[in-house]
């Protein structure tokens, strides 16, 4: 198992130092396990002067499965377009076909406080969002200004779904059910748009596929209103990019802080990029206080995905629900009374709770 590892800028090397450690306990534990590291992002500007430099790309093209940090930051915010951290994190997606995106909403009870709906809405939410992530609205054309035929000035986009598009990542979907609750729900708005009738069309035919899968479908609406009534309600979610953009964010906010939530993006053949779902939290870099844990179950989503070991993912979700009912605390997940850890103590618990098995 060859891994990509790409720190990048702000928290991204302290919170990935402790997901490494988690490497290497597995690794000494006789795993085959092999990691390289490049710079990304602004970390790639600065090395390379380059946010995705070749050797960077060459390495996550030659690896298994690639595990990021953050990037971004305010030393880069002046630099032209091209140059800017965010470019580097677009072009890779782009490079290595990741069209589909994997975000758990997970809710450890210990944590039910922090979230901003009440403990008995969201204590113990499970559900996981697939967004597709390299076609409709951001990606159709044509796209841009003209002046119409009043002389007024519109702006214009194109909403655009492929049969074959629909099924990969309908796909994905049913496949990430069938090794959950096995539901799936289909968020669309095929009560208005032409993509989206397409779209129920193409996830309905798969459905044969998976007669083990119960399938239903929701109006985009419905289930931005569902997400905060009774979240609860959903296993898995399977969308497109724009509705998936919006949804995934709302889901987040179901489970508390950002600090704890990973991610996923997957090309066909289930090679991916993991990554915490937040930023490089220029406010708080360098100073031991970032929660590591978004990246350490960043490194367990990898171990199910692209790595086909579920049990070691499952032992590293476990490390961390051990190291949560211990109450273990970063700024960002502590509440009045708990007492705060560090991100590198934070690495030590999960790393101690990893070696008791
Ligand atoms: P952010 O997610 O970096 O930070 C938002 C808030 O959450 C900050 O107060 C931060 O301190 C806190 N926070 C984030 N991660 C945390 C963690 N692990 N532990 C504790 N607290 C945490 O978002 P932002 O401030 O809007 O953006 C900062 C930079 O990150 C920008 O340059 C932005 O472009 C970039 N960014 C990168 C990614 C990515 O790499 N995928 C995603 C979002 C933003």
């Amino acid at each position: 198992m060859r891994i990509a590892i790409l720190p990048g800028d702000g928290v991204g090397p302290e919170i990935v130092a402790q997901a490494v450690r988690v490497l290497e306990v597995l690794r000494e534990e006789g795993l085959t396990l092999t990691w390289q590291t490049e710079p990304m992002g602004g970390a790639g500007y600065d090395a390379a002067g380059d946010p995705l430099p070749p050797a960077t790309l060459a390495l996550a093209q030659a690896s298994d499965a690639i595990l990021m940090g953050a990037v971004g930051g305010p030393k880069y915010d002046a630099l032209p377009r091209d140059k800017r951290p965010e470019q580097g994190l677009l072009r890779i997606r782009k490079a290595l076909s990741l069209f589909a995106n994997l975000r758990p909403a997970l809710l450890y009870p210990e944590l039910a406080a922090a979230s901003s709906l009440k403990p008995e809405a969201v204590s113990g939410l499970d559900i996981l969002i697939v967004r597709e992530l390299t076609g409709d609205i951001y990606f159709g054309q044509p796209r841009g200004r003209r002046r119409n035929a009043q002389g007024d000035e519109e702006g214009f986009d194109t909403m655009h779904y492929s049969v074959p598009e629909v099924q990969r990542i309908a796909r994905v979907g049913f496949e990430a059910a069938r090794k959950r609750g096995r539901r799936l729900c289909s968020v669309d708005k095929a009560n208005v748009l032409d993509t989206s009738i397409l779209w129920r069309e193409a996830v309905t035919a798969l459905a044969k596929e998976y007669p083990d899968v119960e399938l239903s479908h929701m109006y985009v609406d419905n289930a931005a209103m569902q997400l905060v009534r009774n979240p609860k309600q959903f296993d898995v979610i399977v969308t497109g990019n724009m509705f998936g953009d919006i949804l995934s964010d709302e889901a987040s906010m179901l489970a508390g802080s950002i600090g704890m939530l990973p991610s996923a993006s997957l090309d066909a053949a289930g090679k991916g990029l993991y990554e915490p779902i937040h930023g490089s939290a220029p406010d708080i870099a360098g100073q031991d206080k970032a929660n590591p844990l978004a990246t350490i179950l960043s490194a367990a989503m990898m171990f199910r995905y692209s790595l086909a070991r579920a049990d070691i993912a499952d032992r590293i979700e476990r490390a961390v629900r051990g190291v949560l009912a211990q109450g273990q605390r970063t700024g960002d997940i502590a509440g009045p009374r708990d007492k705060v850890v560090g991100t590198r103590a934070m690495g030590d618990a999960v790393v101690a709770a990893l070696r008791q098995r």
